[in-house]
């Protein structure tokens, strides 16, 4: 479709780039995972299965809060319902979902991410693993929201990531910092004759209230 208003255009432009972003940054293989932005009552998200490089302003994809298709032609996402359903449980303006390699190993060896670093505080706390359900189904979508209780991030078991944020930029951070975390647990994990030391719940409250004044002042133009 096109001729979309600006801040539509704009939107879809930003989700294209991002989920590209998630295959340079090595998250996702092909198509797997998918983006989503909200713009008001729309929600944009990335089609299914159609390689992130292909996409243009002509295949632009929303829909609503229920679901129904408002704009395109193209399948939207067959994990609508992970995507609808942080939307209207959550203060999300973005989600990003993938199959980052260190998170989804991690998904598959315990029920949450051994606080091995503080940068989980950023996160909201330990990231807990959803139980496995199939992907696209309503089950995974309340697994996932059950995870997610005061998290902005989570594993799904034997599948990946999702996060959320105020932006695109923030969830795509967020997956970012969850993938690197996953990595440093393994690695440490993997040491022969080592156990990993771990952050006590007193150190993660601390940190989490330190980065809340982490980087510059608001006021700052960065
Ligand atoms: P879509 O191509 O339908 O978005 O599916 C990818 C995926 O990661 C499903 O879990
Ligand atoms: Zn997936």
């Amino acid at each position: 479709m096109k001729d979309h208003p600006d801040h539509l255009a704009a939107a879809w432009s930003e989700l294209v780039a991002t989920a590209r972003r998630t295959v340079a940054d090595g998250l996702v293989v092909g198509t797997s995972g998918n983006v989503s932005v909200r713009v008001k009552d729309l929600v944009l998200v990335t089609p299914s299965g159609v390689p992130y490089d292909q996409l243009g302003p002509s295949d632009t994809t929303a829909v609503d809060l229920d679901g129904r298709q408002i704009i395109g032609r193209l399948r939207p996402t067959s994990e609508l319902p992970m995507h609808l359903a942080l939307y209207r449980s959550t203060p999300a303006t973005a989600v990003v979902h993938t199959h980052a390699p260190n998170a989804t190993a991690v998904s598959t060896l315990v029920p949450e991410l051994p606080p091995i670093h503080y940068m989980a505080a950023a996160l909201g706390g330990p990231v807990r693993v959803a139980p496995y359900a199939l992907y696209g189904s309503d089950e995974l979508a309340a697994n996932m929201l059950r995870a997610l209780r005061d998290r902005t991030a989570a594993l799904l078991q034997n599948h990946g990531t999702v996060a959320y944020g105020a932006s695109l930029g923030q969830a795509l951070e967020r997956t970012a910092q969850l993938e690197w975390m996953c990595r440093v647990w393994l690695t440490a994990n993997s040491v022969p004759g080592h156990t990993p030391s771990l952050l006590s719940a007193a150190q993660l409250d601390a940190a989490g209230d330190r980065l809340r004044g982490y980087g510059q002042r608001s006021s700052h133009p960065a």
